[in-house]
């Protein structure tokens, strides 16, 4: 009889999943841009089941409460452009030859953890050498505590362009890298690397339109692909169910990537008010990457930091790129959050949210870019970027209304990331 009691218990506790109440003072509602205040968010696993008013007390005693009554609650942010494998050093140029795969692979880690700790629970990675999917795997296995990651793997660049591995190598080592190794020279050559990147395991597609600043090589902003090949990249990369994202510097390797179907343009620091408007017309995303902007133009007044050749165009594109978005954003192109993180230390991601307040663009509509806009972009608008029903249990909270101190945002206090709680 005795066991049977038992058995009873037990499987009259094991009917009942483990509820967290999460009492919050203020609740950042993405959708609709406005802060709704005394609410309790209840998460079952690593789904948000409802969201309530006032502070419900759960009835049974195994559920959890956490109390985030003096703190704004928010969707975890999302960071559509960042390098989650590599970041900024004065040895960069060096470490290309001395570096082993597992050398990055351990250094990223530490780069995932500060990334999520600072509160973006999601980021689009674009661009490494591969380690970059190995990581997204560990951390969707919890082996390691990251952002969900969305990657493009390695950039597809054509040869000498901003993204060929061996550029500005000697020749005794440039060898001829192909689409296999993402360098294309034709339509044929974009569809094979882009079908490669797909079997490598990409989520996305990221195609380096223009010449780039850190890249050794003289020109910043030449185009380098022809419409051609960009139309061959996008239509592939559609047929497999990816988008595609093209940094760009110039005017107009920036416009060949709208026209060619690109949805996000990366930095657009050059970008003319034609570009501006194809962007509306073709419902293309600026992802502004201010803060690499500015990072990469103090570091190139230190001596030494970047090779001679880079120090010229990071002095000039630095201060343009809050130029052009400000001018951007004042014309309606949509605007992504992307930061570039690697180009400058990880977890600072949310400066750039400071910034794109200080360029003019009020900051609820800086956090809509940072979660229901990028969430979009990603086709994950039903499970990523609100507090709402069914969505993923991405929520994070910050000591101040960041709709009158934006900078706040720099100091996230709680991360809970797929209904798992990393910071508190
Ligand atoms: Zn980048």
């Amino acid at each position: 009889m005795k066991h049977i009691i038992l058995l009873l218990l037990l499987s009259c506790v094991g009917l009942h999943a483990q509820k967290t109440y999460l009492h919050a003072g203020k609740v950042f509602d993405a959708k609709q841009g406005k802060i709704l205040s005394e609410k309790t968010i209840v998460v079952e696993d690593n789904t948000i089941k409802s969201l309530l008013d006032g502070y419900v007390t759960p009835t049974n005693e195994m559920d959890k409460v956490i109390d985030l009554k003096e703190k704004t609650v928010l969707p975890g942010f999302i960071d559509m452009h960042v390098h989650i494998e590599s970041e900024t050093t004065p040895n960069r140029y060096i470490a290309r030859f001395t570096e082993n795969e597992a050398d990055r692979a351990y250094a990223s880690v530490g780069y995932a953890k500060k990334t999520l700790m600072a509160g973006f629970t999601t980021v689009r990675d674009l661009g490494g050498t591969g380690v970059n999917i190995a990581l997204r795997k560990a951390i969707q296995q919890g082996k390691i505590h990251g952002p969900r990651i969305f990657t493009a793997g390695k950039s597809i660049a054509t040869t000498g362009g901003h993204a060929d591995p061996t550029n500005g190598h000697g020749k005794h080592i440039q060898g001829d890298p192909g689409p296999k190794e993402g360098v294309i020279n034709s339509p044929g050559d974009a569809k094979k690397a882009v079908r490669q990147r797909y079997k490598n395991g990409a989520d996305c597609i990221k195609i380096t339109a223009t010449g780039g600043v850190l890249s050794v090589a003289k020109n910043g902003r030449n185009p380098q692909f022809t419409i051609e090949e960009v139309k061959a990249i996008t239509q592939t990369a559609t047929d497999y169910g990816m988008h595609v994202a093209a940094h760009a510097h110039g005017d107009r390797g920036m416009q060949r990537a709208v026209i060619g179907g690109v949805k996000t343009i990366e930095h657009g620091t050059f970008m003319s008010e034609e570009t501006m408007e194809l962007m509306k017309k073709h419902n293309a995303y600026l992802v502004p990457t201010i803060t690499a902007g500015i990072q990469v133009g103090e570091k190139a007044k230190v001596k030494g930091y970047y090779p001679d050749i880079i120090v010229p165009k990071a002095l000039e594109v630095g201060p343009q790129i809050s130029k052009t978005f400000a001018k951007a954003y004042k014309k309606g192109v949509p605007i992504a959050f992307g930061t570039d993180a690697g180009v400058y230390p990880h977890g600072l991601n949310a400066n750039e949210f400071v910034y794109m307040v200080e360029a003019g663009m009020p900051e609820v509509e800086a956090l809509q870019s940072a979660t229901v806009t990028n969430a979009k972009i990603l086709k994950m608008e039903n499970k990523l970027g609100q507090i709402a029903p069914d969505f993923y249990a991405d929520i994070v909270a910050v000591d101040n209304n960041p709709l009158e101190n934006i900078s706040t945002l720099k100091n996230v206090t709680f991360v809970m990331k797929n209904g798992i709680v990393y910071k508190k």
